[in-house]
């Protein structure tokens, strides 16, 4: 690594990404996208559902969901696009981006190469999250990448492949991203995507939704929990025992089932994956009261401000100012982890089912569940 390389990694983890972090809030992290005071919704999401996710579902649904997720990332940041901004700071912006990636602990010893004119995009990592465990990585990797190479490219054509990958045995990752003729030139088969759209997401309407209000039930923030040293925070990323949770725009939340709606077995899919990591966080953490332990964990990782009420086995779960995003879902992901949990704590099923939404000043958006 060159000194200014290193110079940029200790500016971004110092200064730069203390500042746009908010995590101060029961219910809420938040990131701050450049100078203007937008703010998106995070959330905390474990990197070994993602791994078991894309383990199961099509390679080209996690794919889509990838280069959707780009695109709107970039989107909502406003990155500046090639037309926008001359070469050389295009190509020092695009520098800047990939030591952001490395410092928020997507990869390890990230490096880029462009061609320019060609819309050329080469992605080297000694390993990358998610792919480095199960050899795929379409939605932080090769779709996630291209997502946002596209959009700074102003060409949805491009999509992005991985050739290499530690997951499979090789010495690093390396990912390529490029217009799709180009690509099939060179003899790769890339997925095609181009179903994006130059639409606002963080609106008005959002921004008034997510906003930051005073948690009613919720006491742990995820600066809380770091303190406290129950969840070590290294880099954009949440570390309990070996388990990592990234924290990522919630808007992912919404892709993946937006996505995955219409496609036969997925929801199946996806509410197994999620029940399973439920399961797997009663064995991981030490818990002594499941319903308090789902009161403080989720508040902190930004799913919003829970009460939880329990009659003999019924349960009524309430969740105001949950992250909310125009994509109409059913919340498999989050009720699949919380009747996993439930479910493994008291050793009999308990399946929660989505009762209501509704949006108000008062609560933002909120929703119901119970079984
Ligand atoms: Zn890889």
């Amino acid at each position: 690594m060159t000194i200014k390389d290193k110079i940029i990694l200790w500016y971004l983890k110092k200064i730069y990404l203390p500042k746009r972090e908010m995590f101060y809030y029961p219910g809420f992290i938040m990131e701050n996208l450049g100078t203007k005071n937008i703010y998106l919704r995070e959330i905390a999401i474990p990197e070994d559902l993602i791994i078991n996710i894309e383990n199961k579902i099509q390679e080209k649904i996690a794919y889509e969901i990838g280069k959707k997720f780009g695109w709107y990332y970039a989107f909502s940041s406003k990155l500046p696009r090639i037309n926008e901004i001359e070469k050389k700071k295009f190509l020092e912006y695009a520098n800047f981006l990939v030591k952001y990636m490395e410092s928020v602990s997507y990869g390890k010893n990230l490096k880029e190469k462009i061609d320019y004119d060609k819309k050329v995009f080469h992605l080297f990592a000694d390993e990358y999250i998610v792919c480095k465990n199960n050899g795929k990585g379409y939605i932080f990797g090769s779709g996630g990448i291209a997502g946002i190479w596209a959009y700074v490219t102003n060409d949805k054509t491009i999509e992005g492949i991985q050739i290499k990958c530690v997951g499979k045995g090789n010495k690093k990752c390396e990912f390529i991203c490029a217009p799709f003729e180009f690509l099939k030139e060179k003899g790769y088969k890339p997925i095609r995507y181009i179903e994006l759209e130059e639409n606002e997401i963080i609106n008005k309407e959002y921004s008034e939704i997510n906003k930051i209000r005073s948690a009613v039930w919720a006491k742990q923030s995820l600066k809380s929990l770091i303190d406290s040293k129950i969840i070590k925070y290294q880099f954009g990323n949440l570390i309990y025992k070996n388990e990592k949770f990234c924290l990522v725009d919630s808007l992912l939340m919404y892709l993946i089932e937006d996505n995955i709606k219409k496609i036969k077995n997925c929801e199946k899919i996806l509410w197994d994956c999620s029940f399973d990591f439920g399961r797997k966080l009663v064995r991981l953490f030490n818990i002594e009261n499941v319903e308090k332990f789902i009161q403080d964990l989720f508040p902190a990782l930004g799913f919003g401000d829970i009460f939880i009420k329990k009659e003999k086995n019924k349960y009524q779960i309430f969740i105001r100012c949950f992250p909310w995003n125009k994509y109409e879902i059913e919340f498999i992901i989050f009720r699949g982890i919380l009747s996993g949990l439930l479910s493994e704590f008291y050793n009999k099923k308990i399946l929660l089912k989505l009762i209501r939404k509704k949006i108000n000043s008062e609560d933002g958006f909120s929703i119901l569940i119970g079984n």
